[in-house]
């Protein structure tokens, strides 16, 4: 048994821990470390995880998670809540999604302890905590100046993804496979349920991603027995079965009026692509009905540049 989940169980009951894991030390010799947050209810129960940062620039699942620890609603009656709210340090300290030597982290795994950085950070997270883990969830946020509509990925046709996905009641749901090497995937073939949440972009903080990521871990919590308290939802969670991005035609300025979340139909114009000097303007069309689950915040777009997510319901 590893010294963190010796450390876990010695926890007395109704109480909560902080417990820095070691993680590598920084040229200078500084010593970085990940605080992992772990309530252990009065009662036996179900263990969940909750973990942001694994892109080091995604913050709003940071704050989220740090909002909850410090208004103490994490606490669960029965079972285990395990909380690390900053899993890739070295990627927030430099503001970017990767560790330094430019690998993903979320690419990692399931890591090995004499690889690259991200592997060794990917190696404790697959052999210390999920070992001791039930189900969790994966705070992200669109990339690359892309927003995304509070929305949860997971498989379709995993029946317990779907019932988690579920209780979380997320404004949209996407059908979403597993990619190689990633958190979600390494944890799934040991059994482990891992979802994961999208709100938001990168280096932006967004209110409405936050309180939705939070109330869904409010509901997840209740229906898992966790929590009396439930935090039931006041929207329908619209599922999109299929994704696909409409992307630039030509090169320019994208101009668009609409709004991540926005419900949008086949033949409508979504934006114009201008030149810099009044000449030309080219209009965007949808193909299909259906949401918009992520948009391009950069006006300077290129040919084949993503400009809109959009999502379809059966
Ligand atoms: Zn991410």
């Amino acid at each position: 048994m590893s010294d963190f989940l010796q450390q876990v169980i010695n926890i007395p009951k109704g109480t909560f821990k902080r417990i820095d894991l070691s993680i590598a030390r920084l040229p200078s010799h500084t010593l970085i470390e990940m605080p992992i947050f772990v309530f252990r209810g009065r009662e036996a129960g179900k263990s969940l995880l909750l973990t942001a940062g694994i892109h080091g620039d995604e913050i709003n699942g940071i704050m989220m998670l740090r909002q909850m620890i410090s208004e103490h609603i994490l606490m669960p009656d029965k079972g285990t809540v395990i909380v690390i709210p900053l899993v890739n340090v070295y990627g927030f300290l430099q503001s970017t999604r990767e560790l330094p030597d430019g690998r993903d982290l979320n690419r990692s795994f399931p890591g090995t302890l004499t690889g690259s950085l991200a592997t060794r950070i990917a190696y404790i997270l697959m052999h210390d905590v999920i070992p001791f883990v039930d189900f969790g969830v994966d705070f992200h946020t669109g990339g690359n100046r892309i927003t995304n509509y509070p929305q949860i990925r997971c498989v379709f046709n995993d029946e317990k993804n779907i019932e988690l996905a579920t209780a979380f009641s997320p404004p949209f749901l996407l059908n979403s496979g597993l990619i190689e090497k990633s958190f979600r995937k390494e944890a799934s073939n040991l059994g482990k349920s891992i979802l994961v949440y999208e709100g938001g972009e990168s280096l932006r903080l967004d209110d409405f991603a936050i309180k939705e990521g939070r109330n869904g871990i409010k509901r997840l919590m209740h229906h898992l027995g966790m929590k009396e308290d439930d935090c039931p939802a006041t929207h329908e969670t619209i599922i999109l079965h299929k994704t696909s991005w409409v992307r630039a035609k030509a090169s320019g300025l994208f101009d668009t009026n609409l709004k991540y979340g926005e419900k949008v139909h086949k033949d409508q114009i979504l934006a114009y692509i201008t030149d810099p000097y009044g000449t030309t303007q080219i209009a965007v069309k949808c193909k299909t009905d259906g949401y918009i689950v992520g948009i391009n915040n950069m006006p300077i777009v290129n040919a084949g540049d993503a400009l809109i997510h959009i999502g379809e319901r059966k």
